[in-house]
């Protein structure tokens, strides 16, 4: 098969995938309002979107941020120059290859006449970028194996990529250097280019290549005579110097046909810089076709991402785009672990073994979740426990260099996963703070439904959320429910209590009502009294209990001290303990 032929084989199948990967951003949904959304109606928001941020000011801000985030690379600078200059040689390194090396005769003959890629500045610029790539994958490598980084975690798409990148480079240079050194591959250039036949002339050119130009001949060796060079050179200008510049210009490849050059000879009957040239080409046609369906795919959707973040607005754009760009993040994600190591509950994953706990690993699974793939049971628990335990607290996605907003992933994620209602829940953190923040932002039956399952689940165990009269009476006193709270020291805070009320006037909570008492039962001040009192029914029948945003406004407030958070948190752990115990 010819090259031009595999080469269109690879580039047809990679515009297939990459028609099929793009795609999957208008078809895949993440959130309950993307629901909604019809495939047809997101391209078309997408196509709107686009033509009126280019015919506006807006493409002022996408110019900036295509020269300082995507050339210069600078969210990256911010957080580590090793891994900035790591990227940058790969990135940089990688697609000026592509686009003038590999895909040369599309782009480089169209651009330049007279190229050939043994001449410079080609042969000189395809070296340079190859060792940008391969000091790139050195330091990769260095970061993940030997410096160790802090939760990166190297999953199999890693290796693959760095396997991949390493086979195309290595092969090129050595490639080049078995073709410096191959006599039959001289020999062959001779015939078809320089039309010498004078046994002389073709000796005096033979000894000019061996000294110049690496050639290993089996029938001449150096020092040679200077008249014989000088006839060599002359014949060297005449018939070949149009084609080949200096060999010490592709100087890794040359470097290499140095050190090779004592086994050239072997090295050519064994027809070596043929199979190198099989595999290096086999390796960048595998590269490309496979490229849409790897990580390597970041280095388009990364891009598209921070241009599409710079320009985009929850609120303002149509949330049809909106939805759109947040499945397309999931490709743009390059798995560097920045955000697991800046991430306020990835402490967890040192205790809980369960990868999605890291918001680097969680975008895997929620890829899978986002493409309607039937997942097994325990796949799904360990999705929820990751995104259950996240705070929201933003701290991810300030840090992520392809500018990703993951806090707004894992929100949607986890409504998805509330609203379908799967039946584990843990250490309640859906019925947040930062899900009271968002309240206005979602549908009202949505937002109560958790919540009013919360409560019937703890209502079908506890025996005071059952009676249905005003005037309750009261429960006995607990006392082992009492010494239960005691998880963390805050939490038996409640014993100094002076019944001030201070944490229910300025609880946003209790504000929302007209009736508070009737609306929420309990209020934060009472609740620390029931928890004094050891009244356990009476503590976790309260509505207020399941309401609490985690705000923390009473617990700043409090003249005493007391962790009024911290109590109400752990009452509704207790809670949900004592349901489960009960369950049993
Ligand atoms: S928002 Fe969640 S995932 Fe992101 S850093 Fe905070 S806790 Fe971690
Ligand atoms: S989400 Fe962002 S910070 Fe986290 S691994 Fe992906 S690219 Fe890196
Ligand atoms: S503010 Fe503090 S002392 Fe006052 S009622 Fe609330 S918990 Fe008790
Ligand atoms: S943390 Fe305190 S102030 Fe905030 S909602 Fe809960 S009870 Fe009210």
């Amino acid at each position: 098969m010819s090259l031009s032929t595999s080469l269109t084989i690879a580039l047809a199948i990679f515009g297939l995938a990459l028609i099929y990967k793009v795609s999957t951003w208008f078809r895949y949904k993440i959130g309950i309002q993307s629901i909604e959304i019809r495939t047809s109606e997101r391209v078309f928001s997408a196509l709107k979107g686009i033509l009126l941020t280019v015919f506006s000011p807006k493409i002022l801000t996408l110019l900036k941020v295509f020269v300082l985030d995507v050339l210069l690379q600078l969210r990256i600078l911010k957080e580590d120059f090793l891994r900035w200059f790591m990227h940058l040689c790969i990135y940089g390194g990688f697609m000026l290859l592509l686009l003038m090396h590999a895909l040369d005769k599309y782009i480089t003959v169209a651009l330049f006449n007279n190229y050939y890629p043994t001449i410079n500045p080609f042969m000189f610029l395809r070296n340079l970028f190859g060792v940008f790539v391969i000091l790139g994958v050195a330091i990769a490598i260095y970061r993940r194996f030997i410096l160790k980084v802090p939760r990166l975690i190297t999953n199999a798409m890693d290796i693959y990529t760095i396997i991949i990148v390493a086979v195309i480079m290595l092969s090129g240079i050595f490639l080049e250097a078995t073709k410096m050194v191959a006599y039959s591959d001289y020999q062959r250039m001779v015939n078809e280019y320089s039309g010498l036949s004078d046994p002389q002339e073709l000796k005096a050119l033979e000894a000019y290549w061996v000294k110049e130009f690496g050639t290993v001949s089996p029938n001449l060796k150096g020092p040679f005579d200077e008249k014989i060079l000088a006839q060599g050179r002359d014949l060297h200008q005449s018939s070949c110097a149009e084609c080949h510049a200096k060999p010490q210009w592709a100087f890794a490849g040359y470097g290499t046909a140095k050190v090779i050059s004592p086994i050239g000879l072997k090295i050519d009957r064994a027809r070596l810089p043929s199979l190198l040239w099989y595999l290096h080409v086999l390796a960048c046609w595998v590269g490309l076709a496979y490229l849409p369906f790897s990580k390597m795919f970041h280095i388009f959707t990364s891009q598209l991402s921070l241009l599409a973040n710079s320009v985009m607005e929850k609120g303002k754009s149509f949330p049809a785009n909106i939805a759109t760009r947040q499945v397309m993040e999931l490709d743009a994600c390059t798995h560097c672990g920045t955000c697991s190591l800046r991430c306020s509950v990835a402490i967890v994953f040192d205790e809980i073994p369960n990868i999605n706990i890291l918001p680097s690993e969680k975008i895997a699974s929620v890829k899978a979740l986002a493409s309607g793939k039937k997942l097994s049971p325990q796949a799904l628990r360990n999705i929820q426990e990751g995104v259950y335990l996240c705070t929201n607290c933003y701290r991810c996605t300030v840090v992520c260099p392809v500018g990703i907003n993951l806090q707004d992933l894992w929100f949607n994620v986890r409504e998805t996963l509330l609203q379908k209602g799967y039946p584990e829940f843990f250490a309640l953190s859906p019925l947040s703070f930062y899900r009271g923040l968002m309240r206005e932002q979602t549908v009202r039956k949505d937002y109560e439904k958790p919540l009013i399952r919360a409560r019937e689940a703890i209502a079908s165990q506890c025996d005071l959320m059952k009676r249905k009269e005003k005037v309750l009476p009261l429960t006995p006193a607990d006392r082992p429910f009492q010494s239960g709270l005691n998880l963390s020291a805050q939490a038996r805070t409640f014993s100094v209590c002076f019944g001030c009320q201070t944490c229910t006037t300025v609880c946003p909570v209790v504000s929302n009502y007209d009736n508070p008492q009737e609306a929420l039962g309990l209020l934060p001040h009472q609740i620390m009294h029931a928890a004094g009192l050891g009244l356990r029914d009476l503590a976790f029948g309260s509505n207020m209990l399941w309401d609490c945003l985690t705000c923390y406004q009473c617990q700043e407030q409090c003249p005493q001290g007391v962790s009024v958070t911290d109590v109400l948190y752990e009452l509704k752990n207790l809670a949900i303990k004592h349901v489960r115990e009960r369950a049993l």
